[in-house]
């Protein structure tokens, strides 16, 4: 999984010499913020997908969690090119992370403590292994997501995902491939690490950004891919049997990509194999890196110039 090389503060440095005490402020009170990114192998050569949206979250997270990340965000752009570069990676899974370093305990950080910044780059394949193809059998987790006014959603924290933890183990415990929580409110929330859709009569249904989920940028991806394939999307609260009357169900993300499911707690969805709406948007994604789909959002930064 390792790579030669790593960013951390300012530059490029052999993987085994980025080091942490355990002091460090984020490993006791979860005050980090990260992102998580794929890098394709396209016919131009090596490119981000949607780099620029994903850096501007990692701004945001760190901005509610009042994180000063001292580089601007072209800065940490260029960072992750030269990432790459440096490893000489085709494609990768990329981990930018800041986080409260070393600076003494006690859970308001001091004034001036230190904040440190990592770039990781990592051969990555499927999320969710061989369940990307043949389809991920889910349960509904008896966790559910934090209330808004508890941890916020929409930042990208470390600790967010002690809550993933739960989903994920139980699922797993289980015999599952993932766990989907619902939402304070008892409704349709997300997967332990990816956005959720489901088709209904050829129509689209994900929660609303209000669900408690992550704003994700898969999950906005889908959306646009969707509407250039006049498929009609709404947004809007689901309940829990809406997984088991669904033609189809599947989840994003970065890691997960869209990843068809085939049954939701031993329950077949549909026919119990990825269906048509959710192979035509795999098409349309997969197809930004192998050329198929034209990029017309401006979503790939290319790692070497073309
Ligand atoms: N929800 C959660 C909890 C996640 O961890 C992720 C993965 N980052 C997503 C949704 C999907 O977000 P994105 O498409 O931006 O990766």
């Amino acid at each position: 999984m390792n790579t030669p090389f790593l960013w951390h503060n300012g530059r490029i440095k052999p993987w085994s010499e980025a080091n942490t005490h355990v002091s460090t402020h984020a490993l006791h009170y979860g005050s980090s913020v990260f992102e998580g990114e794929r890098v394709y192998a396209t016919p131009d050569g090596p490119a981000y997908f949607r780099l620029a949206d994903h850096t501007r979250r990692l701004f945001e997270s760190a901005k509610v969690y009042e994180i000063e990340i001292g580089y601007s965000e072209a800065e940490i752009n260029a960072a992750s090119l030269e990432l790459i570069r440096a490893n000489s990676m085709k494609s990768a899974y990329v981990r930018p992370i800041v986080f409260r370093g070393a600076g003494g305990l006690g859970v308001l950080p001091k004034d001036g403590a230190p904040v440190e910044v990592a770039l990781m780059a990592m051969e990555w394949g499927a999320y969710l292994g061989e369940a990307a193809e043949r389809g991920a059998d889910v349960c509904v987790s008896s966790w559910h997501r934090p209330a808004p006014n508890t941890i916020p959603s929409w930042a990208k924290a470390g600790g967010n995902y002690l809550n993933s933890q739960l989903i994920g183990l139980e699922a797993r415990r289980n015999g599952y491939d993932e766990g989907i929580a619902l939402g304070h409110n008892g409704l349709l929330s997300e997967g332990a690490g990816e956005n959720l859709f489901l088709v209904k009569r050829g129509k689209l249904l994900t929660p609303p950004s209000s669900a408690g989920i992550l704003a994700g940028i898969t999950r906005d991806t889908v959306i646009t891919l969707a509407a250039e394939l006049g498929i009609p999307v709404e947004e809007r609260d689901l309940p829990r049997e809406a997984l088991y009357t669904a033609d189809e169900v599947f989840m994003t993300g970065s890691a997960a990509e869209i990843t068809p499911v085939r049954s939701v707690d031993r329950k077949p969805v549909g026919s119990g194999k990825p269906g048509p709406v959710t192979r035509g948007l795999q098409e349309s994604f997969f197809g930004l890196f192998n050329g198929s789909t034209r990029d017309r959002w401006g979503w790939l930064s290319f790692v070497h110039a073309v």
